[in-house]
């Protein structure tokens, strides 16, 4: 079929603060929410049908709730990203974009991405489908940086506790933390006063639950090259942190 091969462009949409400036740095095209059933899955999905009444490129959430009962206790869920990214495609699009800036899951690295862009490729030629992830070079922080406030305060969501309101103790949390004091960003929980510099760093691994431990174990052993939060974002995240500690004892 003439034109089969034109970009027809679907954000993988967790609405977390990685995959909400994805969207809007590809200048908000379609995108989709899916629910893998996991401990957070209500106040994303909550988020996402808020957004979705202002957008009606979103489309509506893909239920994938019965993968919640493989979720690991660091809110991995294998195999995850395989199923959306197939399902994503069998919706009726040809490029799927993934936001993956400095993540530590397998399933959202390069070796992905290039090997479900083949697969799909391969089991329907002539489709051009892609998988790509388009700011993996671009740290939360500056992604952060690069997106509206507004949008980011009203609509992302990202803990692992799946309280409606982040808990500011889990490292997902943690990571949002830092992310937005580097990028000159007020953090969506308040950071604990009085920590110092060792503290502050240890935010990323968080103190509600043992994620670290795990996320390590997954890593390769060349992804220690994989930075992250660059060092310069951590110390300017540091800088604001010390700002703001200043300033209450004024
Ligand atoms: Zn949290």
């Amino acid at each position: 079929m003439a034109g089969e091969k034109r970009p027809r462009t679907l954000v993988l949409l967790s609405m977390g603060y990685d995959s909400l400036s994805t969207w809007h740095q590809l200048g908000r095209p379609s995108a989709v929410h899916f629910d893998v059933g996991s401990c957070y899955t209500r106040p994303e999905r909550a988020r996402y049908e808020k957004l979705r009444t202002s957008f009606p490129q979103l489309l509506p959430v893909q239920d994938l709730s019965w993968l919640g009962a493989n979720e690991e206790s660091d809110a991995w869920v294998p195999l995850r990203n395989l199923l959306m990214t197939v399902h994503a495609a069998a919706l009726g699009f040809n490029d799927i974009v993934m936001s993956a800036p400095a993540d530590w899951a397998s399933d959202k690295r390069l070796m992905f991405t290039l090997t479900t862009t083949l697969a799909m490729r391969v089991a329907q030629p002539g489709v051009g489908y892609r998988v790509r992830r388009p700011f993996s070079h671009w740290t939360k922080a500056k992604l952060i940086a690069a997106t509206p406030a507004a949008l980011l305060e009203e609509f992302a969501y990202s803990c692992y506790e799946g309280a409606s309101l982040p808990c500011g103790r889990c490292s997902a949390c943690g990571r949002a933390t830092i992310a937005h004091l580097a990028a000159g960003r007020e953090p969506p929980t308040p950071p604990p006063p009085g920590l110092s510099f060792r503290e502050f760093t240890d935010l990323r691994r968080g103190s509600a639950n043992g994620s670290r431990a795990s996320q390590v174990a997954r890593m390769h052993p060349g992804e220690w090259l994989y930075v992250p939060l660059r060092g310069w974002e951590l110390l300017r995240a540091w800088n604001a942190y010390r700002k703001r500690q200043d300033s209450r004892w004024r």
